[in-house]
């Protein structure tokens, strides 16, 4: 049993717009007031939301996806852009104080945050003390999609700057599909999004915490298969979906999710047509 009660809170960098090749736009939320009335979104784009997480155990301090990593280079245009370290100043902690980092899978949308640019034109880790990791099906994997079309729409591995964090030994590949990070955090490899793609489940002394990924990017699929499109194994995904949200129902546990435009995290419960639903937690 932990005894610690955590601390847990997203590190949103606000809403944005994929584009099928793979570019990304930040989107002025209003746009989000009407989206049916928008001819491009949902045609020739998506819009999401990027929320890393920030755990907090009283001992150790873990990030899960740290985000889009924009103004984190020296060279970086996006000087005005909230970012994994600008909002972890919010909760007065530096990159220094970040022991671990969970990447739930390698599309630049979810790891990119991982290392920045210097003054001198190299690449270092974001979170110097921190040991990142990955399940090791996910690094296979990616490794076979170098300079090859993507295969799900705006979803791609851009992974020359990780290659510096297996240089310098800071990237554990994870083997095990069940894989205890320290004490109340866990990741579990569901596979389906991609390979390797895992999420994470947090046990403290209250209450249980699921980190659902891209296995269920927002409150909208808690119910709805995700597109085709964007997943590369769906009956896996359907599968495992199933079985996790039964488990994390029977634990009332908080649902966290990476993606969402309106609803970002809550308890989960069921409606009176027995569909999931998410309760203010
Ligand atoms: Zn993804």
């Amino acid at each position: 049993m932990i005894k610690e009660t955590f601390t847990i809170e997203q590190l949103s960098e606000g809403f944005f717009e994929l584009f099928e090749d793979g570019t990304i736009q930040k989107m002025d939320p209003k746009r989000l007031k009407n989206p049916m009335e928008d001819p491009n979104l949902g045609k020739y784009s998506s819009a999401l939301g990027i929320d890393p997480l920030l755990i907090s155990t009283g001992e150790q301090n873990i990030i899960i996806d740290p985000g889009l990593g924009w103004g984190l280079d020296h060279t970086s245009k996006f000087e005005d852009t909230s970012n994994v370290i600008t909002n972890l100043k919010i909760f007065g902690l530096r990159p220094e104080d970040i022991d671990h980092v969970i990447l739930s899978h390698l599309h630049f949308d979810h790891v990119a945050g991982s290392t920045f640019v210097n003054d001198r034109f190299e690449t270092r880790p974001t979170f110097p003390n921190a040991v990142y990791y990955v399940h090791s099906d996910e690094w296979d994997y990616a490794l076979t999609q170098i300079d090859q079309q993507p295969e799900l729409i705006g979803a791609d591995y851009r992974l020359d700057e990780l290659y510096k964090l297996v240089a310098e030994k800071r990237l554990h590949f994870v083997e095990d599909d069940e894989y205890i990070v320290t004490p109340g955090v866990e990741m579990i490899k569901t596979g389906g999004h991609t390979p390797g793609h895992s999420i994470v489940r947090i046990e403290d002394s209250q209450a249980v915490s699921y980190f659902m990924g891209d296995l269920i990017p927002t409150e909208f699929h808690l119910n709805r298969p995700s597109h085709p499109q964007t997943v590369l194994d769906s009956a896996q995904v359907q599968q495992t979906k199933k079985l996790i949200l039964r488990k994390a129902y029977q634990e009332k546990a908080t649902m966290y999710f990476y993606h969402s435009l309106y609803k970002k995290t809550g308890q989960l419960s069921l409606d009176e047509k027995r569909r999931y639903i998410l309760k203010d937690g």
